[in-house]
């Protein structure tokens, strides 16, 4: 059985929205069993909004989350290394709206996480494994859980680009996955839609220290971090949006071409498909050892 965990101590850093451009503060803090990731504005007097699926609010070009008069936008990459890093329960506190982006990956935030440090709470930890097939199409878009012993990811993208045609990885996520293969892959943008971004008032922080710009005749701020840093993104960023179901999935996850509104969506839909999965306390029965001794004399010889 595992148990739920979350941050030994609190932990604070700074950065800039990728939106708005302007300066913010988190800080992660511990926070009690079953009481999941929740966001605190103390801009807006400790208002707080649950990591939830049903707090969804903007998907366009980051996850946003909004209850009431309070919204916090740009969650989906501290989400995914909170989940990744098996922290259950975390209260972010920011005096601003948006999350900072940071260098655009989730990298910093798991620097923040294994400085604050991992305390286990004394409550089993639930997953929700995956009991049949789900899936979600919208047109030449596509997303779905498959049952597995395990939480993997299989996701491709194809662009209308001469650099980035098509990209596909498929990867079991364990916490050293996530840290090493998937936590620093960067946001990534083309440059003609940098500027109509900013005629419609986003991306106003953005620069080539937070996002992978793709020109014409090639990315702009090489090297990249990985080959293929693209597509790994792309994992990253689904992580952070199915961590707003609140339970580790353990199923296998397979996507094309999504982005955050098909991911969303699609969390939305896994919740309503209740006969679709179960929230269990081991994540898989085939994970677990063999007895010590045999029952009743038998023998522990071919395949197990
Ligand atoms: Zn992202």
């Amino acid at each position: 059985m595992d148990s739920q965990r979350t941050l030994r101590r609190s932990v604070s850093c700074a950065g800039i929205g990728l939106h708005s451009g302007n300066k913010v503060t988190l800080t992660l803090r511990p926070a009690p069993a079953n009481s999941g990731i929740r966001f605190r504005r103390t801009d807006l007097g400790g208002f707080e909004i649950g990591a939830t699926v049903s707090n969804v609010a903007g998907i366009q070009y980051a996850t946003g989350l909004a209850r009431d008069e309070g919204s916090v936008e740009t969650v989906e990459h501290l989400l995914a290394a909170l989940v990744s890093l098996g922290i259950d329960n975390a209260v972010v506190e920011l005096n601003h709206p948006e999350v900072p982006i940071m260098d655009g990956s989730a990298a910093p935030f798991v620097y923040l996480i294994q400085e604050a440090g991992v305390r286990s709470l004394p409550v089993p930890r639930r997953f929700l494994r995956i009991m049949r097939p789900i899936e979600l199409v919208r047109g030449d878009k596509r997303i779905a859980l498959y049952p597995s012993d395990q939480f993997k990811v299989t996701y491709s993208i194809s662009y209308d680009h001469p650099l980035l045609r098509h990209q596909a990885r498929a990867t079991a996520i364990t916490e050293s996955v996530f840290v090493e293969q998937i936590a620093p892959a960067r946001t990534f943008t083309f440059l003609k839609e940098v500027e109509l971004l900013r005629q419609h008032g986003f991306a106003l922080g953005g620069s080539l220290e937070n996002a992978v710009v793709v020109g014409e005749a090639g990315v702009l701020n090489t090297p990249l971090r990985f080959d293929d840093e693209f597509v790994r993104h792309k994992i990253l960023d689904v992580i952070g949006d199915m961590a707003l179901l609140g339970s580790p999935v353990v199923g296998h996850l397979v996507a094309h071409r999504g982005g955050h509104a098909l991911h969303t969506a699609f969390a939305a839909k896994i919740l309503e498909e209740r006969d679709a999965w179960e929230l269990v306390e081991e994540p898989s029965t085939a994970a677990l050892p063999l007895p010590a001794v045999a029952p009743f004399g038998a023998t522990l010889s071919a395949g197990r």
